[in-house]
């Protein structure tokens, strides 16, 4: 019989009982019989009861995970396609991140920038990580960025 619940293992608990006071009693085969039956089934729940162990382990470990991905995500929101750090409140948030390197260990690697856009207010912001065009790889990923999300002073910006 499987043991899936905690009325189950009540079950258990009583039938334990009653065996034991058998036992006490008489050394019949029936109490016999029980006794084996009755390790069988501590031997099932003993087996459940490692299951659970090791599935709350790796559901406190999801959460663990989930909860780290969540904060991430309040304190290194993502906008403009790429990732900000959050300011204390009244200032602007810090940035802007490469996305690519966040997603790759939560590394905060400041974007560089790279050129003015035609584009009124917007800048063009590059990895200096990933800005190395490599034979072959076509060209590197850039960024266009409103002057306005900017942090005054952050970046001094060529004219
Ligand atoms: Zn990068």
């Amino acid at each position: 019989m499987p043991i899936s619940d905690l009325s189950s293992i009540t079950a258990l608990i009583n039938a334990a009982g009653s065996v034991i006071g058998l036992a006490n009693k008489t050394n019949s085969v029936e109490a016999n019989q029980k006794i084996i039956e009755l390790q069988q089934r501590m031997a099932d729940v003993q087996k459940t009861v490692a299951e659970l162990f090791q599935e709350n382990q790796s559901l406190k470990e999801q959460n663990h995970n989930l909860q780290d991905e969540l904060s991430a995500e309040s304190m290194y929101p993502m906008r403009e396609s790429v990732r900000w750090k959050k300011g204390a409140d009244g200032e602007g948030d810090d940035g802007p991140f490469c996305p690519t390197c966040f997603a790759n260990g939560r590394k905060l690697m400041p974007l560089r920038f790279k050129s003015r856009m035609q584009a009124p207010g917007i800048f063009s912001f590059v990895c200096p990580e990933h800005s190395v065009v490599q034979q072959g790889m076509g060209r590197s990923t850039s960024y266009e960025i409103k002057e306005a999300s900017l942090r005054p002073g952050r970046y001094h910006i060529p004219d």
